[in-house]
């Protein structure tokens, strides 16, 4: 090993090539942020403690904290981080109404395949509440 490093040629295209990599993906990068105007604040609320933690919660310490609820209707429904053993789901607030309420527990979509507001769809919301389901908690909208 002489230590002498060759600082031209093939080297200098891959770091040029790497930077232009690295250009185009601030581009897309700051773009998308531009196209998704707000950050993705999803929280999932557990249906037995009656809790909200917030994706971060699991995502920290991923995988162990990812841990799918079987048969909780979706591989989104997770254990609950807080008491361990309730399903907690994914909430949604609405655009339209900004009423909060709770994803994949007794889920109906829309035509364009969007999760169906249970209050600004009274038909659903009402179904809802007859089979006992709570799809807007209090502790969701105080
Ligand atoms: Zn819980
Ligand atoms: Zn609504």
């Amino acid at each position: 090993m002489s230590g002498n490093e060759e600082s031209g040629g093939p080297a200098k295209t891959v770091m040029t090539l790497a930077g232009a990599v690295l250009a185009l993906g601030l581009l897309y990068w700051s773009w998308s942020s531009f196209m998704v105007q707000q950050p993705l604040k999803l929280d999932y609320y557990c249906l037995s403690c009656k809790q909200t933690e917030s994706i971060e919660e699991f995502r920290k310490d991923f995988p162990a904290n990812w841990k799918q609820y079987p048969g909780g209707g979706s591989d989104s429904v997770l254990y609950c981080l807080k008491c361990k053993k309730g399903r907690a789901h994914p909430v949604l607030d609405c655009q339209k109404c900004g009423t909060v309420f709770v994803q994949h527990l007794f889920p109906k979509y829309d035509e364009y395949g969007d999760h169906s507001c249970p209050k600004c769809d009274a038909e659903y919301g009402k179904l809802a509440k007859s089979r006992g389901v709570d799809l807007m908690p209090k502790a969701l909208n105080p």
